[in-house]
């Protein structure tokens, strides 16, 4: 049998693809080497974080965003200096995703009954000019519902057409090898691994029972990035960087390979900006592992002091979730692969956050009152477990005893205390004027002037050393893994190019694998939200190119861009 679409990998990409084919009532053929207890792959653990632009969310807060100010920052956050070549497609599809977040996004899935927590997050604040890295104004839009809840709508779509007998779920099918004949792909080879009663995101066995064949007219990679292969991320790990750390979390599961990608280069597909990544440097040891090394990443408000490993406090702007890579940059410089936040009780209550679905037991399970339980005294439930249990928190009634713990904890002794006294003290003798010259401190009165930070994720500024504020708390903050920013090079019709520029003639690309559009949309950074939003926006523009019905999409969109183009860069 010939299917009109087989698509590789039930992630959020493949599912939005495959629910777009089965739409114009074409048959699909949806692959994926896990169980299905792992349908979604990692968006179902995402925090479901989108960015949006201009919503009536951000109104409601007094946020005034516009399409101008949005492009404005992609383009100071994406850098983007490969316009010749790598960077040729991934800068229209920057463009065309800004417009998308700017316009349909919002509707297209409210429609399907997504909706959205009142209070709009501001991820990657930045911190440089008006034309440097970051998002001028709050655009981090939380699904109710998180990971799951972005999930829910695509599942639903796709496994009403398994009924239907339009789509034909295969799990436990791992994709080998992509089949071409005169250079066009017309289908996959691969193992059926043995059944398993892996848990979602657990290791899953590699063995094999059984091969397949499969032949479509049109295939889709929709596989995920590199974030859970230790050795890719070292190996593609840019110069910029520093050196790879040596030892890191996984922010991804295991399934999180990459290796489809090497398959699809090996068919003749293109692969571009394979030194941008992504990967958090507040990544905290999960005291209940789901997958090997599993890290959680801290989503910090901006008070948190952060400090290297010898005990020196990051120069501005590297307070916390203002610049990703420019703070993982600092910390490479360093030598070591971790640093250090210290803070109050009073900090740790307000603005400690914990990325992932199943951190965040309130929001995913849609529970207004568990909500609202988040102002009151005391750490939300998820961050007093690591407190208790996660071997990378530190809690002491004074700094000595603090400094001791930190010491103990790594085993290295590269922390003085005096050294640490004297910084925190010379930034709490700052609190007591409304005037500083301490960045981090007007970074914080800043954000208090948001109704969303005042509300729920700044602390008001206090002394750290007084001990009404405590007690004293340490965290040790490790490199995460997490996403890949470069990646397949698809037109604006999500179909892969060759080395030469050219399309192969069958092969798709969208989400992860693609760079989320482009072989890498967001460029050298990323303002957040981006990457769910990336694989809504790059699998439905390929699903409805294989389906034949691209509007708005294709060529129509390259030419609507290049339109666009003009009047704003
Ligand atoms: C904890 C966490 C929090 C996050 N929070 C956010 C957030 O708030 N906002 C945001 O924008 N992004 C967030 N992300 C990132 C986002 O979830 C991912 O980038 C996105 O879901 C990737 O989707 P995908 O469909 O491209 O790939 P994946 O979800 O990785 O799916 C790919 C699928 O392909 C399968 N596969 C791979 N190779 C093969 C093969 N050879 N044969 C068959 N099948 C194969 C895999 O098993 C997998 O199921 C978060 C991610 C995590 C893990």
């Amino acid at each position: 049998m010939e299917w009109d679409a087989i698509v590789i990998g039930a992630g959020l990409a493949g599912l939005v693809a495959t629910a777009e084919i089965a739409d114009a009532g074409k048959k699909v053929l949806l692959l994926d080497q896990e169980p299905e207890a792992s349908f979604g792959g990692q968006a179902w653990w995402s925090f479901g974080g989108l960015f949006l632009i201009d919503s009536p969310e951000q109104r409601r807060m007094g946020i005034k965003d516009s399409k101008e100010l949005a492009w404005q920052d992609w383009l100071g956050t994406a850098g983007f200096d490969r316009l010749e070549d790598e960077d040729v497609w991934a800068k229209k599809w920057a463009r065309a995703y800004v417009d998308f977040a700017a316009g349909e996004k919002r509707e297209w899935l409210t429609k399907m009954g997504v909706r959205f927590f009142p209070v709009v997050g501001w991820a990657e604040r930045g911190g440089y000019l008006a034309e440097g890295h970051g998002n001028s104004v709050p655009r981090f839009h939380i699904v109710w519902g998180t990971g799951p809840g972005i999930v829910e709508p695509f599942e639903k779509r796709v496994r009403e057409h398994m009924k239907s007998g339009l789509v034909d779920y295969r799990p436990r099918h791992r994709v080998n090898k992509l089949l071409t004949e005169n250079g066009a792909v017309v289908g996959v080879d691969g193992d059926i691994l043995v059944p398993s009663d892996a848990a979602r995101g657990e290791r899953s066995s590699r063995e094999i029972a059984d091969s397949f064949s499969c032949r479509g007219r049109s295939v889709l990679v929709s596989s995920g990035g590199i974030g859970g292969n230790h050795e890719l991320i070292r190996k593609n790990w840019p110069k910029r960087l520093g050196d790879p750390p040596t030892s890191m979390l996984s922010g991804v599961p295991e399934h999180v390979d990459g290796r489809m990608l090497g398959i699809t280069e090996e068919a003749g597909g293109r692969i571009v900006n394979k030194d941008r990544m992504w990967h958090y440097t507040e990544g905290i040891k999960n005291w209940s592992s789901v997958w090997k090394e599993h890290g959680i990443r801290i989503l910090p408000g901006p008070s948190s002091l952060w400090f290297d490993a010898k005990g020196q406090r990051f120069p501005a702007p590297n307070f916390p979730g203002f610049d990703t890579l420019g703070t993982l940059e600092e910390i490479r410089k360093t030598g070591y692969d971790y640093s250090w936040f210290i803070l109050t009780q009073k900090i740790i209550e307000k603005e400690f956050a914990l990325s992932g679905s199943e951190q965040n037991p309130d929001l995913t399970g849609k529970s207004i009152k568990k909500v609202l339980s988040r102002v009151l005294p005391g750490a939300p439930a998820p961050v007093q477990a690591f407190m208790d249990k996660g071997e990378d928190f530190i809690v002491a009634n004074n700094l000595a005893e603090l400094v001791e713990g930190m010491n103990n904890l790594t085993g290295d002794h590269l922390l003085d205390l005096k050294t640490i006294e004297r910084q925190i003290t010379a930034r709490d003798r700052e609190i007591e004027n409304k005037f500083t010259k301490d960045l981090q401190i007007t970074a914080i009165r800043g954000a208090r002037n948001y109704i969303g930070d005042k509300l729920i994720r700044v602390a008001p500024p206090h002394k750290i050393l007084d001990t009404k504020n405590g007690p004293l708390i340490a965290v040790r903050l490790n490199i995460v893994s997490r996403k890949t920013l470069g990646g397949l090079q698809t037109d604006l019709s999500g179909r892969v190019l060759n080395q030469a520029g050219e399309v192969v003639p069958g092969l798709y690309a969208a989400g992860e694998a693609s760079g989320f559009g482009g072989g890498g949309l967001h460029g050298y950074r990323a303002m957040e939200g981006t990457f769910l939003g990336g694989c809504l926006f790059s699998g439905r523009i390929a699903g409805r190119a294989i389906a034949g019905v691209s509007e708005g999409t294709g060529q129509a969109a390259l030419l609507n861009n290049g339109h666009q183009e003009e009047s704003h860069v």
